[in-house]
C-alpha cells in the first residue's frame, strides 16, 4: 500500500527540493513508501489569483480533488465554500467550523441516508438534474434548496462517456414543474463545462441555456438567485483569464449585479494539483529489447536496449485521477547523473500488472 503524507509543514525557507531530500532520507529508513509533499503557499497563491481574475464568481472548492486537513483548513481560512460529494466529506469540512450556508452537497445521485444528513446539519443548498432525485430530496430534505443541473455541450453527445450528468432544457420545464408541485424549492442553475473541453465557447451556450431556465422558472413561480458554472479550471492564470474573458460580458447581460444572482463555481484542481508534488521510488528494472516495448511506447529502431522502471505507486494510489486528465505532467529524476552518462529508451510502470497504464 502507498501511504500519503500530505505535509502541512512548509518553512520559509526551505526550498521543495531541500524538503524533498529531507524526507527522502526518512523515508529510506522506513522503507521508502511514496509520498505526497504539499506547499499551501500555491494554495494560497491560487486564491489571490481568483480573487484578481474572478472575484465575482464564489469559489466552493471540491472536497474530492484533496481532502488533506491541511488543505481544507487553509481553504476555511481563505474563506472558500466546499462543494461535497458525501457525508463523510460533508463531515470534514464542517468539523472545521465551516457554516453550512457555505456547504454544497453536488453528488449527482444521492443516498437517501446522506440526504437526510444533510438536512440535518443543515446543508440546504444541493444539485439535481433529475425527477426521481428530485422526488427523493422531496421526501427527505424539508428544506432543501435545489440548484438544477443542466448538460453543457461538452457532455451532450460528445465523447462518450462524458454524457453521465446534467438534464436537457426541454426537461428543466418538466422538473420545475414537478418540483412545484413536490413544494421543492428550485434556486437556480449549475453547470458544469470539464477540464477536458478545451473550448471556452461551451460557455456562452451554457449561460444562455441557463439564462432560458431562470425565465421558465419564473413563468412558473419560482424567483431563482443562484448560478454555480462548476469547475474544470486547470489553474493556470491563461485559462482562468480566458474563461473570465468569455463569460463576463455574458454575465453582465444575464445576470447583471443588482440582479440578485450570486454567482459561484466548483474548482477543485485549480488550487490544488499545482501545490502537491509526488515522490516515488523505483522498485523495479527490465531490459528489454528495444523493438519488443510493449504498444504505445515509442521505439527507436535501434539495436541499444531499453529500460522499463517500476514505480511503487501507480493508478491504483496516487495516480487514479491521472486516469481522467491528460498525462502531462513531466517527471523529474532526483538522483544525479553526469552529463556525459548514456541515456536509453525508458518507460514508467505502476506496481500493478494492470495494463490501463504506464
Ligand atoms: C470533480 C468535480 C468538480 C471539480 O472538477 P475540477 O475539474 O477538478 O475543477 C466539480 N464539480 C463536480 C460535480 C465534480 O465531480
Amino acid at each position: 500500500m502507498m501511504q500519503t503524507t500530505p505535509l502541512a509543514c512548509w518553512m520559509k525557507e526551505q526550498t521543495l527540493e531541500m524538503l524533498l531530500i529531507t524526507m527522502l532520507y526518512e523515508h529510506t529508513l522506513t522503507g521508502k513508501n511514496a509520498f505526497f509533499v504539499g506547499d499551501l503557499g500555491k494554495i494560497v497563491k491560487k486564491h489571490s489569483q481568483w480573487q484578481n481574475v474572478v472575484a465575482q464568481i464564489k469559489p466552493f472548492y471540491t472536497v474530492k480533488c484533496s481532502s488533506a486537513p491541511a488543505v481544507l483548513e487553509i481553504l476555511a481560512a481563505l474563506g472558500t465554500g466546499f462543494a461535497c460529494s458525501s457525508k463523510n466529506e460533508m463531515a470534514l469540512v464542517q468539523e472545521l467550523g465551516v457554516s453550512p450556508e457555505n456547504i454544497i452537497y453536488i453528488s449527482p445521485c444521492k443516498q437517501v441516508s446522506q440526504i437526510k444528513y444533510a438536512a440535518k446539519v443543515g446543508v440546504n443548498i444541493m444539485t439535481c438534474d433529475n425527477e426521481i432525485e428530485l422526488k427523493k430530496i422531496a421526501r427527505n430534505h424539508p428544506n432543501a434548496k435545489v440548484l438544477l443541473h443542466i448538460a453543457t455541450e461538452d457532455n451532450i453527445g460528445g465523447e462518450e462517456g462524458n454524457m453521465k450528468f446534467g438534464t436537457t432544457l426541454k426537461n428543466c420545464k418538466h422538473l420545475l414543474e414537478c418540483a412545484k408541485e413536490l413544494d421543492v424549492q428550485i434556486i437556480g442553475v449549475k453547470f458544469h463545462v470539464s477540464s477536458a473541453c478545451k473550448e471556452s465557447q461551451v460557455y456562452v451556450h451554457a449561460l444562455s441555456d441557463a439564462r432560458c431556465v431562470f425565465d421558465m422558472a419564473g413563468e412558473i413561480g419560482f424567483t431563482m438567485n443562484m448560478l454555480d458554472i462548476g469547475g474544470g479550471f486547470t489553474g493556470t492564470e491563461f485559462q482562468l483569464e480566458e474563461v473570465n474573458h468569455v463569460i463576463s460580458p455574458l454575465l453582465d447581460i444575464y445576470f447583471p449585479e443588482g440582479s440578485g444572482v450570486k454567482i459561484i463555481s466548483e474548482p477543485g484542481s485549480y488550487y490544488v494539483s499545482s501545490a502537491f508534488t509526488l515522490a516515488v521510488n523505483i522498485i523495479a528494472k527490465k531490459v528489454v529489447e528495444n523493438d519488443k516495448f510493449p504498444s504505445g511506447v515509442e521505439k527507436t529502431g535501434s539495436d541499444e536496449p531499453a529500460f522499463m522502471y517500476y514505480m511503487n505507486d501507480g493508478v491504483y494510489g496516487s495516480f487514479a485521477s491521472k486516469l481522467s486528465e491528460d498525462l502531462n505532467t513531466i517527471p523529474e529524476v532526483h538522483k544525479k547523473y553526469k552529463e556525459d552518462e548514456p541515456l536509453f529508451t525508458s518507460s514508467l510502470w505502476g506496481p500493478s500488472c494492470d495494463e490501463l497504464f504506464r
